[in-house]
């Protein structure tokens, strides 16, 4: 039978020594939250063993309390928050995973997704691995273990060249942790310091929640060891050039993190800007889908003169609706989620700006909700363009025959929304808004141009043919 292949679009998150290393990486993990709700785990050493705790949900529903992780007691940790990307939702896949051999601990936490995965598991299990999990991350493991060197950094250098797409990726043994982010860099990564300590962490927000000073960014292709020696930087990869996510400044970053090189906050206000002058309306004022649209619907408002006003209400005790796993459930969720302010909306001309179309089941919802409201008009600006192509390497998109712009033009999309009027962002106005250069970023899911080669993709999943080993 065939199986998809699991990635991560995850939070990873880790300390080397802190004497309150998990409580550290517990609040790490709180500000990492939005990259993932499915899962979490916190893996410490002791500097003798390593000691875990897992499970299902958020880090409340794992972690009630911060001042109860007695059971992760020492001076290093890794902690992870993930949602799965393909794979399934299960317990056998909640990260870090660990393994003993050769008489020794390793576990890794992993954002990302390999896009050699397929043929590396089938050459592994021709040489009788077995698999335990249906994540991508577990080939890390295997590797590792088939490498003939003696030290875990040289196991991990040798290991990371074999495979190809997509990581950042924390590895934590007895006495240290080892930080590695792939040749392209697509996922963020992050070095700071806590006093004598080290942290890094997909997002810097994970740092000013717990005090940390950023310093610089892991570099593409770059590992890090860290222990009792201090940080040693090491370079296994042939020089690439960088792939980084482009969608992370889109949608997928929190705007009060430092990303690539650059705030997020300050590029989706110029994303909105650009938005404005590429596509501009007549309204009477600019709403925002809250949360993830608000600074570059703010951006648009400044460059449109146009007020910004607060026209849907979010309810956050509810996870973010793309992430349901049925249709069904997906629905419903939206009117969970949002409710629109019938006085600020009702009789006027609104225009609506969000960050990114993906099925377009949101948005319909959405303008349907603002019409009933009693909104004379309703024009949708986006601040991104058409998403056309599903992403391989650790963003959660639907195959392409669920992306609505895989297959329709922007006006059959207004119509079928039933907006007033729609309008996207460019390919070149988004590259344009931050100091990089254009080829510094993967544009896969709006350009169909992949950075690495892909296989088996089979209607945009990544397929194993194998028997399932987890029961999900
Ligand atoms: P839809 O209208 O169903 O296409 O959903 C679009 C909404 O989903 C936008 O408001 C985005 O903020 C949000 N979104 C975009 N990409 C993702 C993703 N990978 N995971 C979760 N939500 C997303």
């Amino acid at each position: 039978m065939s199986i998809e292949l699991g990635g991560e679009a995850c939070g990873v998150f880790g300390v080397f020594g802190s004497p309150s290393a998990a409580e550290l990486t517990y609040f790490g993990l709180h500000a990492l939250q939005h990259r993932g709700q499915e899962s979490a785990g916190i893996v410490t050493s002791d500097g003798r063993v390593l000691h875990s705790r897992k499970g299902m949900g958020e880090i409340g529903d794992v972690f009630p309390r911060s001042e109860e992780l007695g059971d992760l007691p020492g001076h290093m940790a890794i902690g992870h928050t993930r949602y799965s990307t393909t794979g399934a939702s299960s317990v056998a896949n909640i990260q870090p995973l660990i393994i003993t051999f050769r008489g020794e601990q390793l576990a890794v936490g992993h954002n990302g997704n390999l896009t050699n995965s397929v043929s590396l598991k089938k050459f592994l299990e021709k040489g009788g691995a077995i698999f335990q999990t249906t994540s991508d991350s577990e080939l890390f493991l295997h590797l590792v273990a088939r490498s003939e060197r003696q030290t875990w950094i040289d196991m991990i250098c040798e290991a990371l060249p074999q495979t190809e797409g997509a990581y950042s990726a924390l590895f934590i043994h007895k006495d240290g942790i080892i930080v590695a982010r792939d040749p392209q860099g697509f996922r963020p990564l992050a070095l700071g310091t806590l006093g004598d300590a080290h942290v890094v962490a997909s997002e810097t927000c994970a740092f000013d929640i717990i005090g940390a000073t950023y310093h610089r960014d892991v570099e593409p292709g770059e590992v890090l060891c860290i222990d009792a020696d201090g940080v040693r930087s090491y370079g296994p990869h042939k020089e690439t050039r960088p792939a980084f996510c482009i969608f992370e400044f889109i949608y997928f970053a929190r705007p009060d993190s430092k990303i690539f090189g650059e705030n997020t906050d300050k590029v989706r206000r110029r994303l909105g800007h650009q938005l404005a002058i590429e596509q501009p309306v007549e309204a009477d004022m600019i709403i925002s889908v809250p949360d993830s649209s608000n600074t570059a619907a703010l951006g648009y408002s400044e460059q449109s003169g146009i007020r910004f006003e607060i026209g849907l209400i979010r309810n956050h005790y509810v996870g973010r609706t793309f992430i349901a796993p049925e249709q069904k459930i997906r629905d419903l969720d939206v009117r969970l989620k949002f409710n629109p302010v019938r006085g600020v909306l009702e009789g006027r001309r609104v225009c609506v700006v969000d960050d990114s179309i993906v099925r377009g089941t949101t948005s319909k919802k959405l303008v349907t909700m603002i019409y009933e409201a009693g909104a004379k008009e309703v024009h949708l600006r986006i601040s991104s363009p058409p998403i056309i192509s599903p992403c391989y390497y650790g963003i959660d998109m639907p195959t392409p025959d669920e992306l609505i712009a895989s297959s329709k033009q922007v006006e059959e999309i207004r119509s079928y929304l039933g907006v007033d009027s729609l309008g996207y962002l460019s390919l070149e106005g988004m590259l344009s808004m931050n100091s990089l250069p254009d080829t510094s970023f993967c544009t896969a899911c709006f350009s169909g141009r992949y950075p690495t080669e892909i296989e088996s993709r089979e209607n945009g999943k990544m397929i194993f043919e194998v028997e399932p080993t987890e029961s999900s």
